[in-house]
């Protein structure tokens, strides 16, 4: 865990899981078990639909509100979209872009990350995001250059100003969904890198700020060990966060490593 004052993020992506009754259930459950304590910061992420209900059951908590996804224009004639604006209207504060499932099966290129993540910084959201090599490139040699590209294309023109809203999110694609997770050393060895990337990109000071977490079957048995890395922030989690219990319990692991 950071010893500078980067408060632990543990954010749930609920991804094209649950409707909006099951959604507010377990935002309900999260509200319930890890919704008062001040030490970590927590995020549940559903879909579109489910914001609003959502939205209302973590409203007087501490559990903040995250968007998977969202267009870089304001409005318009973009159909099936929805804008940051959209989402600050439903009180959103963390929004996921440029997760590796919308890289693959959607086309999104860094390009559209960074224009995504200057649009939701303008509207006061913190981007989350996500970068993360294949099996393939890690094997052939090539995770630093991926990584390297990834970063650098998606914060294009991002200011050091906006250090503390920025969060990234190391997510190794082989991980994901797969069990797979990368050994706490191995994360921390990426992190490093990721804030060497960032002191080049926005100084020091403001690389000091950002928050990097870890994704890749993150569930509570490897949590604590995984968020205790100096660079590892926080996590994002997919399937434990499904689950009202492993979720908290990830939680509780990381309030055991801040207080
Ligand atoms: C994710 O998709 O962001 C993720 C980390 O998923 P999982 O925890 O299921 O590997």
């Amino acid at each position: 865990m950071s010893t500078l004052a980067r408060k632990l993020l543990i954010a749930g992506n609920w991804k094209m899981n649950l409707n909006s009754s099951e959604a507010s259930e377990l935002a309900e459950s999260v509200v319930n078990q890890v919704g008062t304590q001040m030490e970590v910061a927590v995020c549940v992420c559903p879909t579109y639909t489910s914001l609003e209900t959502v939205s209302q059951k973590v409203v007087d908590s501490n559990i903040a509100l995250g968007a998977q996804n969202m267009h870089h224009e304001n409005s318009g004639a973009y159909t099936g979209e929805i804008s940051a604006e959209m989402l600050r209207h439903l009180f959103v504060s963390f929004v996921i872009l440029g997760h590796s499932e919308r890289r693959r099966f959607f086309g999104e290129t860094d390009s559209d990350v960074n224009k995504k993540a200057l649009a939701a910084l303008e509207a006061s959201l913190k981007p989350i995001v996500c970068v993360g090599e294949s099996l393939e490139e890690r094997e052939s040699g090539q995770l630093e250059s991926v990584i390297e590209s990834q970063i650098k294309g998606a914060l294009l023109n991002v200011s050091p100003n906006h250090a503390d809203q920025l969060v990234i999110a190391y997510e190794p694609i082989w991980a994901i969904g797969t069990g797979k997770t990368a050994t706490p050393q191995d994360a921390e060895a990426v992190h490093a890198f990721i804030r060497k990337l960032l002191v080049e990109l926005l100084g020091a000071e403001a690389a000091g700020k950002v928050r990097i977490l870890y994704g890749g079957s993150m569930k509570p048995e490897n949590a604590e060990e995984l968020l205790a890395q100096e660079n590892i922030d926080g996590g994002l989690i997919g399937g434990a966060s499904l689950k009202a219990h492993a979720f908290t319990s990830i939680v509780e692991s990381a309030i055991k490593l801040s207080s």
